[in-house]
């Protein structure tokens, strides 16, 4: 079967890009790799999206796959691993070895939080580790945070919590910052803040189900100590995965897709939507923008081939 658009990814900008490519009569295919919803399943509570909320972020994401659904979607699970022209179309192949051609591509592979890689990094997600201070800061109002991360997000995280927040510890590897100097200026002369650097976080210690501690070593010394908080937020950067995109995205040095808000790649038929795009703030509501943006101008150009 020839799709008009198929889709890679099922996180919001991916949904949002099918119910918008459905409504206008196009037959899609979207393909997931892991669980439809994206990052946002794993949100604990969500309080920033208009109109919705506060809901957990698997029922949003539930609600968006439900609508993508009545619309009579085609779905399914692979791991998309090349997209290239054959036959006057696109020949999307996963992992699996299936391959689906369409005529026109979306890409919304979004982007995912470095992890620390310690034990129990996985296990406390959203009970005292989280990857999203404005998502997940307001949980914590009034109690100790602290922020790993020496760089712009991570100081913009910590300022933001220092707002909320009773205590705040920075900790970075390194002596330095490597953040806008401003902002830590404003950072550093806050009362509620404290700077742990150079320091590594070395392991998480649990109680009850929740973080209770973390271990950190002193670089320059190796001492090692405990240090009690009620939330470690993980801001070490963003991991787009687009490097099996390259022959049809240009890609940032970061490897986002550098594309502007109207998604099209130069490359006719060829489009990028969501945290995978190059862009300053990377949100559910920055996401289904994209989705829209890419469906309808995915649509556009099937319109000029018709
Ligand atoms: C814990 C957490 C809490 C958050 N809370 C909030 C919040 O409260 N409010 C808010 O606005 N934002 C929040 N965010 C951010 C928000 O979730 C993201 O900005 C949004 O999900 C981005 O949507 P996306 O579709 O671009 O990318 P993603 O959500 O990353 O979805 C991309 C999807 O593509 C799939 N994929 C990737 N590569 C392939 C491939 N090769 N083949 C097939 N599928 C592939 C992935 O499995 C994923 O499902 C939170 C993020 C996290 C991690």
């Amino acid at each position: 079967m020839l799709y008009d658009i198929i889709i890679v990814g099922g996180g919001p900008a991916g949904l949002t890009a099918a119910i918008y490519a459905r409504r206008n009569g196009r037959n899609v295919l979207l393909l997931e790799k892991e669980g439809f919803g994206g990052q946002i399943a794993y949100a604990p509570r969500v309080e920033n999206y208009p109109g919705v909320g506060p809901v957990s972020g698997a029922e949003l994401a539930e609600n968006m796959l439900t609508q993508v659904m009545v619309l009579d979607t085609d779905t399914d699970i692979g791991t998309v691993c090349s997209v290239r022209q054959e036959n006057g179309c696109w020949q999307v192949a996963t992992e699996e070895g299936d391959v689906f051609q369409g005529r026109a591509v979306i890409l919304a592979a979004g982007a995912a939080h470095r992890r620390l890689g310690l034990p129990g990094e996985d296990t406390l997600l959203g009970s005292g580790v989280s990857y999203c201070a404005v998502c997940d800061g307001g949980f914590y109002a009034g109690r100790t945070a602290a922020v790993v991360g020496g760089g712009d997000s991570a100081l913009q995280e910590a300022l933001l919590l220092s707002d909320i927040c009773e205590k705040v510890y920075v900790i970075h590897r390194r002596a330095a910052f490597r953040g806008d100097a401003i902002k830590q200026q404003r950072l550093f002369s806050r009362k509620n803040v404290t700077v742990i650097a150079p320091a590594v976080i070395d392991g998480l210690i649990e109680k009850d189900g929740s973080l209770a501690a973390l271990r950190l070593r002193d670089t320059e010394t190796g001492r090692t100590r405990e240090l009690e908080t009620d939330v470690l937020f993980v801001s070490i950067g963003l991991k787009p995965e687009l490097g099996c995109f390259e022959n049809v995205l240009p890609l940032t040095p970061a490897g986002y897709a550098d594309l502007d808000e109207g998604c099209a790649a130069a490359i006719p038929g060829i489009f990028a939507a969501g945290d995978c795009r190059k862009k300053t703030v990377r949100q559910l509501t920055t996401a289904v923008a994209d989705g829209a943006a890419a469906a309808l101008a995915a649509c556009d150009y099937l319109d000029t081939l018709d």
